[in-house]
């Protein structure tokens, strides 16, 4: 049994004071819910988020991380960094840093490993672009970009979880229909059984693309939706919470 993960991307996002209130009304909403809730938030207010969090049921985690252990890396934030601010989980390869910062799979594998040497829970993000789809190699590109990241962990795949983030779908208010989303998840845990059978089973794979409490009932309704990567609703409490709701049995 995969408990559901619905996980907050505030991308560039917030303020000390907009995040107070957001972080107060996540916590106080997050009871109700049988999901594990888990907001990703940029790295300067972890330590905001972690007293406003602590000794809630709501996790909280980072947005990337460096694939280096310390030294001269200017501007990068350390694995160890995010456990001095107990962050449970990270992003990585989310499709932004894919597009703008160059970040190759080969990157996002490293960062895997890095992350998980410090305890952290990495969510992997990959997806195809809208050409990519349209020129019919959504399944080939989704392997290859995970390919990596399976080689580099293979003995710790049950501790990773991995996100489908269709790139058309995030931020333009285009969602995968749920069947289209449930084809590539499918696909994603059969390429999973074939590194690791048990892993497979345990494994949770989230959808991330315009989710919102309308469309997220549907969504996560399929086998192997097993939660969501949430960026604008993520933003606005209610929103977050009730998509939450909305992979209530
Ligand atoms: C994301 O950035 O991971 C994302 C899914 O964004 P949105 O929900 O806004 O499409």
């Amino acid at each position: 049994m995969r408990r559901t993960l619905i996980a907050g991307n505030w991308k560039m996002n917030g303020d000390l004071v907009t995040n107070a209130a957001l972080l107060q009304a996540v916590r106080a909403g997050a009871q109700a819910h049988s999901a594990e809730l888990v907001v990703c938030v940029p790295a300067p207010y972890l330590a905001q988020t972690q007293a406003a969090l602590e000794s809630s049921s709501v996790a909280w985690g980072a947005q990337d991380m460096s694939a280096h252990e310390a030294g001269a890396y200017t501007g990068e934030v350390a694995g160890r960094m995010l456990k001095d601010f107990a962050c449970r989980y990270v992003i990585l390869g989310h499709s932004e840093r894919r597009s703008m910062h160059g970040e190759s799979s080969a990157d996002v594998a490293k960062k895997t490993k890095q992350a998980l040497a410090h305890g952290l829970t990495p969510i992997v993000c990959v997806g195809e672009t809208l050409a990519e789809r349209e020129a019919g190699s959504t399944s080939h590109v989704v392997q290859e970009q995970l390919q990596p990241v399976l080689s580099e962990v293979l003995d710790q795949l049950k501790h990773i979880v991995i996100a489908y983030e269709p790139v058309w779908a995030i931020g333009t208010g285009k969602t995968a229909t749920p069947e289209m989303a449930q084809e590539v998840h499918a696909l994603i845990r059969q390429q999973l059984a074939a590194a690791d059978s048990a892993a497979a089973n345990v494994v949770r794979i989230l959808y991330g693309g315009s989710m919102k409490p309308d469309n997220a009932v549907d969504l996560l309704a399929m086998p192997d939706i097993d939660g969501g990567l949430i960026g604008g609703a993520a933003l606005k409490a209610a929103d977050f919470l009730a998509i939450a709701q909305a992979s209530q049995p």
